[in-house]
C-alpha cells in the first residue's frame, strides 16, 4: 500500500502492486525481457556500479522555475528543492538522506556497489519518506546470476 502523500502527485499511477522491483512478476518479466533483448542482438544496460545521482556533488536537475533539485522524479516535489538559480544551492544531504547506506547492513551487503540504498523516488512513493533505503537485496537474490549468464551467453564478442 503506498504512503505517499496525498496531495502528491506522480507520472505514473502506481497503486498497491508496482511499489518495488522486488514483486515477484517484475522479477521474472525483468530476465524475460532482457533475455530477449540481448538474443535479438540489441543493446541493454550492463551489470555495473550504480549510485544514485543524489550521492554525486556535482549533478543537480533544474526545474522550469529556476529550482535546484538532485532526483528528477522528485523535481517540484514539496521539501526536495535544495536553492535555485538566483542564491545557488543549499545542503542537499538531509532532504535526500544522502549516505543512507553507510549503515551496518549495506555496509556488509555485497550488493552495495549495484544498489547504495535503492532508489529515493521509489521509497518515496511506496513509503512517503526517503529516510530508509529502498532494498533490492530480493531482486539481486532473483536475477543477478541470470543476468550474468545473459551477459555471458550474449556478451562474447562486446568490449566489456
Ligand atoms: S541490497 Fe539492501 S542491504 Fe544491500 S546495499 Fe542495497 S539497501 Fe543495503
Amino acid at each position: 500500500m503506498s504512503k505517499r502523500p496525498d496531495e502528491d502527485t506522480a507520472p505514473a499511477d502506481y497503486t498497491d502492486w508496482c511499489l518495488s522491483v522486488n514483486e515477484p512478476w517484475v522479477l521474472k518479466a525483468g530476465e524475460m525481457l532482457r533475455e530477449e533483448i540481448l538474443r535479438r542482438g540489441y543493446k541493454t544496460a550492463k551489470i555495473r556500479p550504480m549510485p544514485c545521482q543524489v550521492e554525486f556533488n556535482d549533478s543537480y536537475v533544474v526545474n522550469y522555475d529556476g529550482g535546484i533539485y538532485k532526483c528528477p522524479a522528485l523535481v517540484g516535489r514539496k521539501g526536495f528543492e535544495i536553492g535555485n538559480l538566483r542564491d545557488g544551492v543549499n545542503d542537499r544531504r538531509d532532504a535526500y538522506r544522502v549516505g543512507l547506506w553507510k549503515n551496518d547492513e549495506c555496509l556488509d551487503c555485497a550488493y552495495l556497489p549495484l544498489c547504495f540504498g535503492g532508489c529515493r523516488y521509489m521509497a518515496f512513493v511506496r513509503d512517503g519518506r526517503v529516510d530508509k533505503a529502498d532494498c533490492k537485496r530480493p531482486h539481486f537474490d532473483a536475477t543477478l546470476e541470470t543476468f550474468i549468464r545473459q551477459d555471458i551467453k550474449y556478451r562474447k564478442t562486446e568490449a566489456r
